[in-house]
């Protein structure tokens, strides 16, 4: 195989065969192709795009690249959920012990973040004690003890993607769908779920900015999911405004703790429950049915709750110990009166990032309390001079571009000027 003929259908705008897709992949994992030759790749797959038979084929070269877990013989099925990513997204945290204690298991590989939006392992590690890293014998022993494991996907899951996806952040190649979809659907395919919900995000705070992007991408994923044998559904869901009212890794998890309470806020509790009766439906167990309990009913009557403590103690967490705090905090009130008709997602997970709480390299520290607590959502009143926003760092010096990044995100006007979106806009199956 020629990988410069490779590179050359792509940029002429050419399919590429499945044995082309299959030896590149292989080759670029080897150290055969080189990084400045993929590069170009990626970056004609970005410009031309690639048919579904062929992000279905790169996919699949993707996940033969690595090792593919099977959690076949547990006694329940398992289930899982992937978000595309935004700001101030929790689910993870309520949602999988919530899943765990209506009798599905989730075997949860997940991220750290990288720019505005936070990743899962990072929250869950300002639990005093709580391990990221585990064997695949603890991954299923966890899961085989508790119903629920969330931990970092090892070096041998999709190793392609692994090297791929570091490629694309520094080539300005991420924001290709064919590209996105196969890099997602490579590791969750690894993952060995018999079933998949995808969280697929629209907004300012998202990865997909508009509605039909991210309907493409919810399409081509579910796709690949059900061409792999693996019961596969999106919700497309909205990121115009951040998720809850905490933005920010000890911060969240205070506020997943209050959900898996009974209490929380409602979008949080919305999006919670919405993902896992889909979760629930994908493995085959119908809530509310057949002893099946539902979701919101695990969270109302402590059996989530229950559950997120064993599977923290699990990893080695103090589900009872005290989070970390930020040393400073800073309050930032409402210019005027009125209501507030618009906060911009990506703007308060920006301010949240330059608190602290997010990694400008890959080998950066998080600061664990550092983030953004906001007192008024879209749709809420406030008068001017009472608390818009609370701003919590280490690093008092970090306050300033903060507040700046807060300035245009958010505008207060009268109460006709808010429009109520759908937080759940749409399902795609
Ligand atoms: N998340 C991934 O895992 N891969 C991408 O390409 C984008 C987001």
């Amino acid at each position: 195989m020629d990988v410069i003929e490779i590179i050359r259908t792509k940029r002429d705008g050419g399919r590429l065969t499945p044995e082309q897709i299959d030896w590149v992949i292989d080759a670029y994992t080897h150290g055969e192709v080189a990084e400045e030759q993929m590069s170009a790749l990626a970056m004609a797959i970005l410009l031309n795009g690639m048919d579904r038979p062929e992000v279905g084929r790169w996919t699949e070269a993707m996940l033969a690249s690595g090792e593919r877990l099977d959690f076949s013989d547990l006694d329940r099925p398992t289930t899982d959920k992937h978000s595309t990513g935004g700001v101030g997204d929790k689910i993870t945290l309520p949602l999988t012990p919530t899943v765990a204690a209506c009798g599905a298991a989730v075997p949860q590989l997940s991220g750290r973040g990288l720019g505005h939006t936070g990743g899962t392992l990072d929250k869950l590690e300002s639990i005093p004690g709580w391990r990221a890293s585990l064997s695949t014998e603890e991954m299923r022993r966890v899961l085989t003890d508790t119903g629920g494991v969330i931990c970092a996907a090892g070096p041998g899951l999709a190793p392609a993607d692994r090297r791929l996806y570091a490629l694309r952040d520094v080539t300005g190649t991420v924001e290709s769908i064919p590209l996105i979809a196969a890099s997602i659907m490579s590791k969750k395919l690894a993952e060995g779920t018999d079933s998949l919900v995808l969280d697929v995000k629209v907004g300012s705070g998202a990865f997909m900015k508009d509605e039909p992007s991210a309907r493409e991408l919810a399409r081509t994923m579910v796709d690949i999911g059900k061409d792999h044998g693996v019961r596969t559904i999106a919700l497309l869901t909205d990121m115009e405004a951040p998720l809850g009212r905490q933005v920010g890794n000890a911060l969240e998890v205070a506020e997943a703790v209050e959900v898996l309470s009974g209490g929380g806020p409602a979008d949080v509790v919305e999006l919670t429950v919405a993902l896992a009766r889909e979760m629930l439906t994908a493995a085959g167990l119908t809530p509310g049915v057949d002893g099946v309990k539902d979701p919101a009913e695990a969270l109302a009557d402590g059996s989530a709750l229950a559950s997120w403590k064993e599977l923290v103690r699990a990893q080695g967490g103090d589900p009872d110990a005290p989070l970390p705090v930020a040393a400073e905090h800073r309050v930032v009130t409402a210019p005027a009166s009125g209501t507030l008709s618009r906060l911009d997602a990506y703007r308060v997970g920006l301010a949240a990032w330059r608190l602290g709480a997010g990694r400008e390299r890959k080998e950066d520290e998080v600061s664990f309390g550092a983030g953004v607590g906001l007192h008024v959502k879209p749709g809420e009143e406030v008068g001017v001079g009472e608390p818009l926003f609370t701003l919590h760092t280490d690093e008092p010096e970090r306050f300033d571009r903060a507040e700046q990044d807060l300035e245009g995100a958010f505008t207060i006007g009268v109460a006709e000027e808010w429009e109520q979106r759908p937080l759940i806009i749409d399902r795609i199956d």
